[in-house]
């Protein structure tokens, strides 16, 4: 059988972010890219959300183990940083399933003003209401902040990561 770009990338399908289980890494942007070398081998190119991001080493290591269980061996894993990751490359589907996961998607372009304690006005998942305040700075993982909304009271997470 012959295993081409195309077939990984298949297979690179099932690796999800281990903060948002409904994404795949290709979906959130963090799976840039496969080759195929000369060589036959396959290189894969990851850039991490931020760096220092915990889930990075987790995505790493089920891509790691996707490609065992296929049986490919020669193959390696390239971090690209620059670019650096942009919530440009979440797609309006992946941003839709963020929501329905109950988490608000990133809003606009990069904004990391809220990594550094910046308060800004975030949708609400559930009703959309801007009437939105943050509860804390980290909300059930680093990536996240917690947020309640002020109309329907439901707290949720605020993916910040970005
Ligand atoms: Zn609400």
């Amino acid at each position: 059988m012959v295993i081409g770009v195309e077939k990984v990338k298949d297979w690179l399908e099932s690796v999800k972010d281990p903060e948002v289980p409904v994404l795949s890494l290709r979906e959130l942007g963090v799976l840039r890219d496969v080759i195929q070398h000369n060589d036959s081998s396959f290189e894969i190119i990851i850039t991490p959300t931020y760096s220092g991001c915990p889930a990075m080493n987790t995505m790493e290591q089920q891509i790691r183990e996707v490609l065992k269980r296929k049986g490919i061996e020669n193959y390696t894993i390239t971090t690209v940083l620059h670019p650096p990751w942009t919530t440009d490359w979440m797609d309006e589907t992946a941003r839709e399933k963020l929501r329905e996961f109950g988490i608000a998607p990133p809003e606009g372009s990069a904004d990391k003003g809220v990594l550094f304690g910046k308060e800004k006005s975030v949708t609400c998942p559930y009703c959309r209401s801007q009437n939105t305040k943050m509860v804390s700075q980290f909300g059930s993982t680093a990536c996240k902040a917690m947020h309640r909304c002020l109309d329907c009271k439901e707290p949720f997470d605020y993916f910040k990561c970005l």
